[in-house]
């Protein structure tokens, strides 16, 4: 499943556009508005890829942390839950400054 970031509307995994506003659900859902932030945050190192407790085997493998430029696209490719990908990005920063 996936929220489009501009009008809330929810998408199937599988949907390029919002069905709503259209928008372009690979720049404008909300996990990859949430990890292009991530990405442009100096003080996030790495980003850890959560997935929900009830995730399929496929997210489940998927699960770890990546290198800000190396981390996989979601809604996870080949997710088999009925309900859909429910994976989310959790950043990890780096040395706070006082
Ligand atoms: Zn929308
Ligand atoms: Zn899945």
């Amino acid at each position: 499943m996936q929220t489009c970031s501009r009008c809330h509307s929810l998408a199937a995994d599988t949907d390029l556009t919002c069905p709503t506003c259209q928008a372009d659900l690979r720049e404008s859902s909300t996990t990859a508005v949430a990890l292009r932030e991530f990405q442009n945050n100096p003080r996030v190192i790495m980003i850890h890829l959560a997935v929900a407790e009830d995730a399929c085997p496929t997210c489940q493998a998927m699960a770890g942390t990546y290198p800000k430029d190396r981390v996989p696209r979601l809604p996870i490719e080949g997710c088999s839950h009925p309900q859909g990908c429910h994976c989310f990005y959790q950043p990890l920063l780096g040395e706070i400054f006082p």
